[in-house]
């Protein structure tokens, strides 16, 4: 049995990554950690599994209940993941990512802890959009500068970063696809008298509203059609089964940053 720590275990992804777990042969969880002023933290939640029931930690400090796991699922804010990142490291123990919003500081440093223990990162761990990703880069390898590419993401009320992880990593699909550089064809939205639009330009926007899961749009835009990519997250809990099957990819693993590509065995 496969002992999960779940990071953020009473934030939105964590109830259903909880649920998720409960519900998938071959892992159990022992214990949640919560930012300290949560008014839950430090208490014990129950946990029933497959008929059997126990009491599971809810913990600001994830030393005390690491030791007793084999696998963190992580899905909280990029400060509080590093932070995990570290100690995971200090105990040998095995993470799965599913915060968004690193910059670049953070994710050399994720690189650099791989060569330490095996982590499974991805900005969406749903299998909808790991296809995305795959067509994404099949449509623009074929379509390639002829046709004018951007993306539109939109998420519920209460995302805190802008665009979405999986927006970034669409943008960098089309990027290392068309040969371009995103740090100088990326354009963030649009406003005023921004002139024509350059072939290279990828556009990106975010809408945020109500209680949208998650949908992202590739949008390739020729003369006298266009093609338009799209997922639709229906549930959390696409995301919530995807991070306990990479959990169980993960345990046991050699060290190293493994993606949902790899877990998926795409
Ligand atoms: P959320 O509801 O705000 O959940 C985050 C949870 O982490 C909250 O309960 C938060 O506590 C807690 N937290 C913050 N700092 C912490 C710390 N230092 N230690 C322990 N817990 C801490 O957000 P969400 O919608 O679940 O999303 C979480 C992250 O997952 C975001 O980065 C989001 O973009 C990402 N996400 C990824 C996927 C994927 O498939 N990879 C899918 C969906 C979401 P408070 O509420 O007290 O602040």
């Amino acid at each position: 049995m496969i002992r999960v720590v779940v990071a953020g275990a009473l934030g939105r992804m964590g109830q259903r990554i909880i649920e998720a777990i409960r519900d998938t042969g071959g892992v159990t969880l022992v214990g949640g950690t919560e930012l300290p002023e949560h008014r839950k933290c430090g208490v014990e939640i129950e946990f029933e599994k497959d008929g059997v029931k126990s009491a599971v930690k809810i913990t600001g400090k994830i030393e005390d209940v690491l030791d007793k796991s084999d696998v963190v699922i992580d899905f909280t804010r990029p400060l509080a993941t590093m932070q995990n990142l570290k100690i995971a490291q200090e105990l040998g123990k095995a993470v799965v990512i599913g915060t968004t919003g690193f910059d670049e500081r953070q994710k050399k440093t994720i690189e650099e802890a791989g060569k330490n223990i095996p982590i499974v990162i991805s900005p969406n761990m749903s299998i909808g959009v790991n296809l995305l990703f795959e067509l994404t880069a099949k449509a623009a390898r074929i379509l390639q500068d002829e046709y004018d590419v951007e993306i539109y993401e939109a998420h519920h009320r209460n995302k805190v970063d802008a665009p979405s992880g999986t927006a970034v990593r669409l943008a960098e699909i089309l990027a290392d696809e068309l040969g371009r550089n995103l740090g100088e064809t990326g354009i963030y939205g649009r406003k005023g008298i921004v002139g024509e639009r350059s072939r290279e330009e990828i556009g990106i926007h975010s809408i945020r509203g109500g209680d949208i899961v998650g949908d992202h749009t590739v949008l390739f835009a020729g003369m006298g059609e266009r093609v338009e990519l799209i997922h639709r997250a229906h549930t959390r809990d696409t995301f919530a089964r995807g991070a306990v099957r990479a959990a169980i990819f993960v345990a046991g693993k050699d060290p190293g940053v493994y993606s949902m590509r790899d877990v998926l065995g795409f």
